[in-house]
């Protein structure tokens, strides 16, 4: 599953993007092969989460390819529906139940039936450890409850590859333990996953591979064990020893 294990499931090359004349991200490269958790740290304003939104088509591109299982975006909207999103906010629909939030991509999206949907949505929500909230509407659910609605949500829709974005840093501290189990359970069941965290040690036990961000660019890429006890740029090394 590492590194050099057949052609990556998903690949980005050099993709570069500005705002306006601020160059934000330049000439990012990155692969995640199939089933692998790769894991993107970097300080505030690194670019880690425009990364993320590029490859999930929700920004155009300036420059470079990103390409899913073999299929490279001429659009962002070519990677729509086959890349699952988790975003620090879950932006929930308030009046609806934890079970109507999850069912409404497979009615709308997917085309399925209500009953059909229902029972997808159901294990779903099971598989976050929700079965007992089927029926309660985000007023009524913790913020990791919430968070894992918005996890069922994504993953029903069977995306190829998960992309989370700080998925825990709203939550107050005792809720994050419950929202990374459920995203250690996915990486378990051998979903391809990329994400943004600032949980060192939740990094260390689930990634594959880490990747550290400066200024828009990749500047540290390999195995987590070995990043992580043999960093090689000295920023990484600087933002390895701020977190201990
Ligand atoms: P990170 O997620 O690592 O904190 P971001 O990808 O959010 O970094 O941001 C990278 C840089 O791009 C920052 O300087 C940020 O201010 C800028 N940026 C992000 N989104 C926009 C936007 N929509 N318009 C203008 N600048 C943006
Ligand atoms: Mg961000």
């Amino acid at each position: 599953m590492g590194e050099g294990a057949g052609a990556p499931f998903l690949s980005v090359r050099n993709l570069s993007k500005s705002f306006g004349i601020v160059k934000v991200l330049n000439d990012v490269s990155l692969d995640v092969h199939k089933g692998e958790v790769v894991v993107l740290l970097g300080r505030s304003g690194s670019g880690k989460s425009t990364v993320l939104r590029c490859i999930a088509g929700l920004e155009p591109i300036d420059g470079g390819d990103i390409t899913l299982q073999g299929m490279t975006a001429r659009k962002p909207s070519d990677l729509h529906g086959r890349v699952g999103f988790v975003f620090q906010q879950f932006n929930l629909f308030p009046h609806l139940t934890a079970l109507e939030n999850v069912a409404l991509g497979l009615k709308w999206v997917k085309k399925m039936e209500r009953s059909a949907a229902r029972k997808l949505a159901e294990a779903a929500l099971g598989d976050v450890g929700l079965g007992e909230h089927l029926n309660k509407k985000p007023a009524n659910l913790s913020g990791g409850q919430q968070q894992r609605v918005a996890i069922a949500r994504s993953v029903v829709m069977e995306p190829q590859v998960m992309l989370f974005d700080e998925a825990t840093s709203a939550l107050d501290r005792e809720l994050v333990a419950e929202v990374l189990v459920a995203i250690r359970r996915l990486a378990e069941q051998g979903m391809t996953m990329l994400l943004v965290t600032h949980e060192l040690h939740f990094a260390e036990k689930v990634a594959d591979r880490i990747i550290f961000m400066h200024q828009g660019e990749i500047v540290e890429n390999g195995p987590t064990d070995q990043v992580l006890s043999n960093p090689a740029n000295p920023n990484f090394r600087k933002f390895l020893g701020a977190l201990k």
